[in-house]
């Protein structure tokens, strides 16, 4: 009988488990029409919450852990895939509500695919993962409000993880002049080395403050939420926008309308999982032609899939730096 090598979690009378287990084929689930042997995984926060058991991020049981994989189609009935292409799979529901791919294996919908750019490997994708593509979504989304490199500041918070690192990279090649904010001061010659201008500390920014104070920021990428993000949108310029992708911190949001009625100030809400197909192929097509492949590999450390479950809880710690890749065949 044919298995396949996944991080299976579960909950049952006995309790929450998490293992690395051999699955046989038939239990992929019936729903999706393309089977992918998947190549590289990775470490999301959303996954170290999974596979910690610490939110309701698992609404199916038993469950596959992993909202991303890369690989090559093995088979499939979608005539927008044949096997031999490689694909990216990012969110969806995929490791929450449908099994992932923190596995050999993963049955899929070719809606939720996109083909893996020229530019990029397995590896690459996944180091890039739903953190560096929402990174991504959050620079269209400056972009597309109007902040320009000319009008100053951007702030980065949660500087470095994953989300925050990969968009220090893509801002700095954009010609923004970026402030990393980051709670490992001692991480200030890597995160210079991808691009950040100045680094300050996240304490400045993470105890409840005024709704309105000195205007610095062109533009925020925020992926801690709480009272950072009320700090952050507290101190943006005139017509800033601030992308608000994460909750590192905490999902409140205590502030008030003042910086929005009286600055102009936009919050932009970024959402990865259900992001559009035109949305999800204009991030890869942005990420491809502009991530600067050597600072990619600057922030990837690549495990096996042994390691994931050991590894994940750190994600919520924030002890891991940048991307975290998992082999899933090693
Ligand atoms: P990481 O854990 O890699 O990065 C988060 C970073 O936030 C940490 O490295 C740390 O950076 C900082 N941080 C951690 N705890 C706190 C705290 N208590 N207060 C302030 N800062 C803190 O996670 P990711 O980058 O993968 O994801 C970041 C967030 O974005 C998560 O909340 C995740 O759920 C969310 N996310 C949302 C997506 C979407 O579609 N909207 C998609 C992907 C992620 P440092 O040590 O530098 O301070």
């Amino acid at each position: 009988m044919n298995t396949f090598n996944g991080i299976l979690l579960d909950k049952t009378d006995a309790g929450f488990s998490a293992t690395l287990s051999g699955i046989e084929e038939w239990r992929l689930p019936a729903e999706g029409d393309v089977t992918v042997a998947i190549e590289y995984s990775t470490i999301n926060y959303k996954d170290g919450l999974a596979i910690a058991n610490k939110s309701p991020v698992v609404r199916k049981w038993p469950m596959i852990a992993g909202i991303d994989g890369a690989g090559i189609v093995e088979a499939s009935t979608d005539p927008q895939w044949k096997p031999g292409d490689k694909v990216i799979l990012n969110g969806y529901g995929v490791g929450e509500t449908h099994w992932g791919c923190l596995a050999q294996k993963a049955r899929l919908k070719g809606d939720w695919l996109v083909s893996l750019p020229a530019e990029f490997t397995t590896s690459q994708a996944m180091a890039i993962g739903t953190a560096g593509y929402t990174s991504m979504l959050a620079v269209i989304a400056l972009a597309r409000h109007g902040v320009t490199p000319d009008q100053g500041e951007i702030l980065v918070t949660g500087a470095s993880g994953g989300v925050g690192s990969v968009a220090i990279a893509l801002l700095s090649a954009r010609g923004y002049n970026v402030v990393a904010a980051t709670g490992r001061l001692y991480e200030t010659d890597y995160l210079k080395s991808l691009g950040a201008t100045a680094v300050m500390d996240r304490n400045e920014l993470s105890q409840p403050g005024k709704p309105l104070q000195r205007e610095r920021w062109a533009g925020v990428v925020d992926s801690v939420g709480s009272h950072t993000l009320a700090n952050a949108i507290a101190q943006c310029k005139y017509n800033a926008t601030v992308a608000a992708c994460g909750l590192a911190q905490g999902m409140d949001l205590s502030t008030s309308v003042a910086a929005f009625i009286l600055r102009g100030v936009t919050l932009a809400g970024i959402d990865s999982v259900y992001a559009s197909k035109p949305r999800r192929l204009e991030a890869w097509n942005h990420l491809a032609r502009e991530l600067d492949k050597a600072k990619l590999d600057q922030i990837t450390t690549v495990i096996k899939l042994s390691e994931a479950i050991a590894r994940a809880p750190d994600i919520l710690a924030g002890k891991l730096r940048g991307r975290f890749v998992v082999d899933v065949n090693a």
